[in-house]
């Protein structure tokens, strides 16, 4: 058996029957990525030391049978946008690269509480702000189906360490796609919740309205574990809504009889792949086959909402990336002419192009001769796009699209066209625009080997039944199954 294939509720089989310890998984594991990892390039900072130390503490647990978990003694991977105590924390940019934040965020301090272990900080995009991780600050990622393709972003580390076995699961963060895009890529479960079930504490903020923290999975079933251990109001992030959380296991349920599946129109988009096409068509057929009732639906304002989304994100990312100047935390250059200077050097130096881009795109549609033409105008347009939704979930109990035009792309073939890239996001982002939850899960393959993935889009806190089409779907399928080979 080759423990680093094994899914999080497979382990914990094998850890409470004794099979092996959280120890020997955890030291697996980084034999794996010292194997593996020169080649995909998937972590930024290794948390060894301490990962040994939960390890050992998962273990005692375990022997005594006191406040054991799902996810005791279970090896994951953080995006690197997630605060960890201690622990060096970058959001992929240089301007944070030397930040040791004093506290866990909420989503890590539940995980910790839960007894997970952590492997190490994944690398991103530089703040979030890319579809490939070729945006990273640090050196990019590669997707261990084609080490020549990017994995997706911009959790792009995340989705890779889990396809790559170098971690049983992983968190990522979602605010135009940024789970379930990299998920597809590389043939894995993303789930991004509905916009307040998870706390945002100590995430590092992109794009408030929009940015969700989610787990990046080798299938449904430990989608729900985690979400069943990081989901829930929190107080340090008013954001979060104080509505009941379900138990998400009881969503697996082997069975979509009677159900409505919505197959939004617009989402079958110019220059699709036909091989996702396809994919996604087969897989609608077989869930009508076992029963779901499927018809085609329309969400008419669909083709606004790139435009609309690059107009918020943009906006709420020069605000919150108003706060690294060198002067609280992060990188300060160094010989500067007065307050300003130091300023401009700091934030010209830490700062990538891409990050740069938004930052004077978000404080143009914000300024005062513009507000209104751009930024009112997108508010405007988002209520449209949510309005879309909502119509359509008076009828339907989900839809069903492809999470990405395309299968992973070449490492380079998209990052001198930044609309080119941005285009690419289109049929993750009016989820993010309404604030709904959405998963990918592996549907099928193309003609090249490259993984592809089913979006399944639910109604707001309404998890469980995406979860259900999901399982059911998984369940009765073996493409989760095909694994990357990377001798
Ligand atoms: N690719 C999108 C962007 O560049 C989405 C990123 C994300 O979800 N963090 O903004």
């Amino acid at each position: 058996m080759e423990w680093s294939r094994l899914t999080a509720h497979e382990a914990h089989e094998y850890l409470m029957k004794k099979s092996f310890s959280s120890l020997e998984l955890t030291q697996s594991f980084y034999d794996c990525i010292k194997a593996v990892d020169s080649k995909v390039a998937a972590y930024l900072t290794s948390m060894e030391e301490e990962a040994y130390q939960q390890a050992q503490q998962a273990d005692e647990k375990i022997a005594k049978g006191e406040g054991v978990t799902e996810l005791t003694g279970i090896p994951l991977a953080l995006k690197d946008i997630l605060c960890t105590k201690s622990i060096r924390t970058t959001c992929a940019s240089k301007i944070l690269s030397n930040f040791y934040p004093p506290y866990d965020a909420t989503v890590v301090k539940k995980l910790r509480e839960n007894g997970a272990v952590f492997l190490g900080k994944a690398n991103m995009d530089e703040f979030a702000m890319g579809s490939s991780t070729e945006n990273s600050g640090f050196g990019i990622t590669r997707n261990p189906w084609d080490l020549n393709r990017i994995p997706g972003g911009s959790s792009g580390g995340s989705a890779a360490a889990v396809a790559a076995d170098e971690c049983i699961a992983s968190l990522g963060s979602d605010t135009g796609g940024s789970i379930r895009q990299p998920a597809a890529c590389c043939g894995v479960v993303g789930f991004k919740p509905t916009y307040g079930r998870v706390s945002r504490f100590g995430l590092v903020a992109f794009a408030s309205s929009l940015d969700q923290i989610g787990p990046i999975t080798k299938d449904v079933t430990d989608c729900t574990i985690l979400m069943n251990s990081i989901s829930g109001h929190d107080t340090n992030d008013s954001t979060s809504v104080n509505v009941a959380v379900p138990d998400y296991r009881k969503a697996l349920v082997n069975d979509v009889k009677g159900m409505k599946l919505g197959i939004p129109n617009e989402y079958f988009v110019e220059g699709m792949d036909p091989d996702v096409e396809r994919a996604v068509w087969e897989a609608i057929k077989l869930l009508e086959k076992w029963g779901a009732s499927i018809k085609e639906v329309s969400l008419p304002h669909t083709e606004y909402a790139v435009a609309t989304y690059y107009i918020i994100c943009t906006a709420e990312a020069s605000s919150n990336l108003a706060r690294y100047d060198g002067v609280k935390y992060g990188h300060r250059a160094k010989g500067y002419d007065g307050l300003i200077d130091m300023y401009g050097k700091t934030r010209s130096e830490g700062f990538g192009p891409e990050v740069k881009r938004r930052i004077m795109l978000g404080t143009y549609v914000l300024s005062a001769g513009y507000y209104d033409a751009y930024y009112r105008k997108a508010q405007q347009v988002r209520t449209l796009i949510r309005e879309d939704f909502d119509r359509a979930f008076e009828e339907y109990d989900a839809l069903l699209t492809a999470t990405s035009p395309t299968p992973a792309f070449m490492i380079g073939e998209k990052v001198k066209d930044p609309l080119q890239m941005y285009l690419s996001d289109i049929l993750t982002i009016p989820v993010n625009l309404a604030g709904l939850p959405g998963i990918s899960i592996p549907c099928g393959f193309s003609h090249g080997g490259l993984p592809i993935g089913l979006q399944i889009i639910g109604k707001h806190f309404d998890e469980e039944k995406i979860l259900r089409v999901a399982y059911t779907f998984e369940q009765r399928t073996d493409c989760h199954l095909k694994r990357p080979r990377l001798d």
